[in-house]
């Protein structure tokens, strides 16, 4: 979509409007002019035309009069009554010419006839209208003067008006009748009515004149002549429109004739009044036109004026809109368009000073963000400030406390930084006091107190360093010259004071960090033990040198998943596991030294982001406990046959001889600590047998019978102890195991004896079977004593017995849980407990169902 030229352009916008209403204003100007004109006319010519018609009009009653006074004067003349013939011509002619009005006179006798005429040409002119001869009869019964219009002469242009009066004898009777004609044309006192007529047809119009019958007498158009008039007549004078032929219109003024009924018609076509309208409206329509045209062209200009000073503008403003800010604007003129120049050119001036300003803010913030160390910072800093004019700027920062900080407090720039640098302390003292510092005359007071013997700036600003409500120090510019602070620019060092306060904090963030990150380097590159860090991708991102000693070959390890440069499968699967929480293992070196692993998840924000793993070398008590695994197996394996000895010799006593009851006490007691040395025996015996894997005889094992091997000989001791022995299986159970029979049969056995053992009279013990993913889960739970929380990591030791009274109580070696985990571990599964003091424990047994290769399998899980 395209603007509309009107939308483009101001200029026309106001043009199409304003001359727009212009050309209405103009036109209803116009419009009224000739409505008025138009009337004005109307009226004008109704005048003109009235006073014509009256002029005319005036007339006719004295024409008539005259003529009639005359006719009846000469009918009085005696000779008039006695004459004849020639001589009565020659009266009637002496009577025209005393006044020269009538045209033809006739002298009638009472009947009409002929007696006399003149001029003697008239005698056979004379036709007596209808009118006439009944005149005459009229005359005849003593109507003394009469007058009636007749037709024109031959040839005339006029009707002409026949006067009749009668000539009486003394006796008043009626002998003769005098008749006089005129012609309108001819006769001098009708000549004002044909002159005042004729002088309409300079309108192009028409004059007539008509008598009571309506005939007219006199018409500019010879052709109506004695026709009968059809118009409009009336009592009083009338102006109105009348259809003409053509179609066009006529103005008609209509005019009676006082004292008579007659009228005079003045017609004019209405042309004539437009015309006249035209004449009248076309000067002032002219000069509104040309008002008109002179206001539009003075708009044109004066618009122009303002939109090019407005395109100049935008144009300016579309300079400093794309970032053009060196560019001044000419600023003239005090009008409307020179003040906005004016607050473009201000607007330019302090949005290019703000823009320096910013300018200058981000090279200081990159130097804030690039640079940890103090010095590269503030190197921005000092030189924004240097910028404003300051002779000297200077940071000062306070010592931070601590022992290995060595880093420089001061930084200046500026040609006086030298010679001021012995304010500093004073400025540092001020400014912890009060965030801000302004003199913007120096030399006037003695505010800082500066010894006479010292170089004094003329100005100064300073501006405390505080980040998060600690003091670092002070940045402070002097100049040497007075110096007015305006607010801009304390706003601006603020800003500035703002990042070198952050670049110090910085730094000694940075610091304190590194020196604790180079004292835990040096920790862990001193600890004895390997140390081992992953990542949450299971790469290796720390090792101390402890760590690459002992598992070798971790030169360029950094950064590698453990899957690739650890050999040691225990190890690598201790670290795989990033949920779990601590796991430990055993790790064999290719070297044979065996570590005790123990890997935990490091956590960060609640989330697991990798591992840490610390190995001990247990080569030694690895060592310890072989030797005294052997020792003891072959201890007990030479105690067993002195054993069988005593015991044979100890029962045979009563064989040889009487004993009394005293002595068969003694041989009863040595039998009992016999026996139970010799289930000690056996049990360390079958130790180290299950522990060495010697003799394991996997096989499929029906597990019913197992239990049910278990259950019935101690049904029997729970019996006595009262205790309540019960057994549950899952549903879905597998019938049988892959398992040794007689192992896993003593370490159920074992489980379930102490659990009757350390629970006290009256309680009860629950052996349940479930199947898991890994395997065949057996649960021993029991009522019992419980094992406190101490004893717990302990428990499946060797020789292990619980600290409580009450288990100290049970008669044991410490030997039977051993075995448990023991065949545990040989059949691949595991066992460990849950228990709560004087509540009760459970213990669990997990054999794998398949455990073809249980005996292939070290590891030992704890
Ligand atoms: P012994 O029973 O011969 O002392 P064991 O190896 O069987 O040796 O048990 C080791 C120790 O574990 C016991 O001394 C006892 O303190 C504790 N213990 C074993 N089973 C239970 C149990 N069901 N309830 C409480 N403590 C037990």
């Amino acid at each position: 979509l395209q603007p509309s030229p009107a939308e483009r352009s101001l200029q026309t916008r106001v043009l199409s409007g304003g001359g727009a209403f212009i050309i209405i204003l103009l036109v209803s100007v116009i419009l009224g002019d000739w409505i008025v004109a138009g009337n004005a006319a109307r009226r004008m010519l109704q005048d003109r035309l009235a006073s014509t018609a009256q002029a005319a009009s005036q007339s006719v009653p004295f024409f008539l009069e005259t003529g009639q006074n005359l006719v009846t004067q000469m009918a009085a003349d005696p000779r008039m009554l006695s004459g004849s013939g020639a001589a009565l011509s020659a009266v009637l002619g002496d009577q025209m010419h005393t006044l020269p009005y009538f045209d033809e006179l006739f002298l009638l006798d009472s009947n009409g006839k002929l007696l006399a005429a003149y001029p003697s040409r008239a005698t056979a002119s004379l036709s007596l209208t209808q009118q006439e001869s009944l005149g005459i009869s009229l005359a005849d019964q003593g109507v003394v003067a009469q007058t009636y219009t007749v037709p024109p002469a031959q040839g005339g242009t006029t009707a002409g008006v026949s006067f009749m009066a009668s000539v009486l004898d003394a006796n008043s009777k009626t002998q003769r009748i005098l008749l006089g004609h005129s012609q309108l044309a001819d006769n001098p006192l009708i000549q004002p009515l044909i002159l005042n007529l004729r002088a309409v047809a300079s309108y192009g119009g028409d004059g007539k004149l008509i008598d009571e019958q309506g005939r007219v007498l006199f018409s500019l158009n010879p052709d109506e002549l004695m026709s009968t008039y059809t118009g409009q007549t009336g009592q009083a004078p009338m102006f109105y429109d009348a259809p003409a032929p053509g179609g066009t219109r006529n103005l008609v003024y209509y005019q009676p004739v006082v004292g008579r009924s007659w009228a005079v018609i003045l017609t004019v076509p209405a042309e004539q009044a437009q015309q006249l309208a035209l004449d009248i409206a076309s000067p002032l329509a002219i000069m509104v036109l040309i008002l008109a045209v002179i206001a539009l062209i003075s708009l044109r200009f004066s618009l122009r004026f303002v939109t090019s000073s407005l395109e100049n503008l935008a144009s300016e403003a579309g300079r400093i809109a794309q970032g053009q800010l060196d560019h001044p604007l000419p600023v003239e003129g005090v009008d409307e368009v020179g003040q906005v120049r004016r607050a473009f050119e201000q607007m330019r001036i302090s949005l290019h000073a703000r823009l320096e300003e910013l300018n200058q803010l981000l090279l200081v913030s990159q130097g804030v963000a690039s640079s940890l160390e103090m010095e590269g910072a503030v190197q921005p800093i000092l030189e924004a400030v240097l910028a404003s004019g300051a002779s000297a700027v200077r940071v000062a920062l306070m010592p931070s406390g601590q022992p290995q900080e060595d880093a420089p407090l001061r930084f200046a720039l500026g040609p006086a930084r030298d010679a001021y640098a012995f304010m500093d302390e004073t400025i540092l003292g001020l400014a912890q006091k009060q965030p801000s510092l302004v003199f913007n005359n120096l030399s006037r007071g003695h505010s800082l107190d500066i010894p006479d013997d010292q170089p004094r700036p003329a100005a100064l600003a300073a501006v405390a360093l505080y980040h998060e409500n600690r003091y670092y120090g002070v940045l402070w510019a002097a100049f040497s010259q007075p110096h007015q602070f305006a607010e801009d620019e304390m706003r601006f060092l603020s800003t500035l004071a703002g990042q070198a306060a952050l670049a110090a904090a910085n730094a000694r963030l940075y610091r304190t960090a590194e020196v604790g990150r180079q004292r835990l380097g040096a920790i862990l590159a001193s600890t004895p033990d390997p140390v081992l860090v992953t990542d949450q991708e299971n790469r290796l991102i720390l090792t101390n040198p402890a760590a690459k000693r002992a598992l070798g070959g971790l030169a360029g390890a950094q950064g590698q998943p453990t899957e690739r440069v650890i050999s040691q499968q225990e190890l690598r699967d201790l670290l795989k596991e990033l949920e779990s929480g601590n796991k430990s293992a055993e790790v064999v070196m290719p070297d044979g030294k065996v570590y005790f692993a123990t890997a935990s998840s490091v956590i960060a924000n609640g989330r697991p982001v990798g591992r840490v793993c610390v190995m001990r070398d247990v080569t030694h008590f690895k060592e310890l406990d072989a030797l005294k695994s052997d020792f003891v197996s072959s201890v007990s394996h030479d105690l067993r046959s002195p054993l069988t000895l005593m015991r044979g010799y100890a029962t045979m006593l009563e064989m040889v001889g009487v004993l009394n009851e005293q002595q068969k006490g003694y041989v009863g007691k040595i039998v009992v600590g016999v026996e139970s040395m010799s289930r000690m025996v056996t049990n360390l015996l079958d130790l180290g047998r299950i522990d060495a894997g010697v003799g394991l005889q996997v096989e499929k094992t029906l597990i019913m019978d197992i239990v049910k091997a278990v259950m019935d000989p101690l049904q029997l001791i729970a019996d006595q102890k009262e205790i309540e022995l019960v057994q549950s299986a899952e549903p879905g159970l597998p019938e049988s195991i892959e398992a040794d029979r007689a192992l896993l049969q003593q370490a159920l056995f074992n489980l379930v004896e102490n659990a009757i053992k350390y629970t006290p009279a009256h309680g009860s013990v629950a052996l349940r079977i479930k199947v898991r993913p890994q395997g065949l889960q057996f649960e021993v739970q029991d009522s019992g004593i419980g094992i406190a929380p101490v004893d717990l990591p302990r428990l499946f030791e060797k020789f292990f017995r619980g600290s409580q009274r009450e288990a100290r109580a049970q008669r044991g070696s410490g030997l039977g849980l051993a075995i448990v985990r023991s065949i545990a571990e040989q059949h691949g599964g595991k066992v460990w407990v849950e228990s709560v003091l004087g509540q009760g424990s459970t213990f669990f047994l997990l054999i794998p169902i398949r455990s073809s290769d249980a005996s292939k399998k070290k590891t030992k899980l704890v």
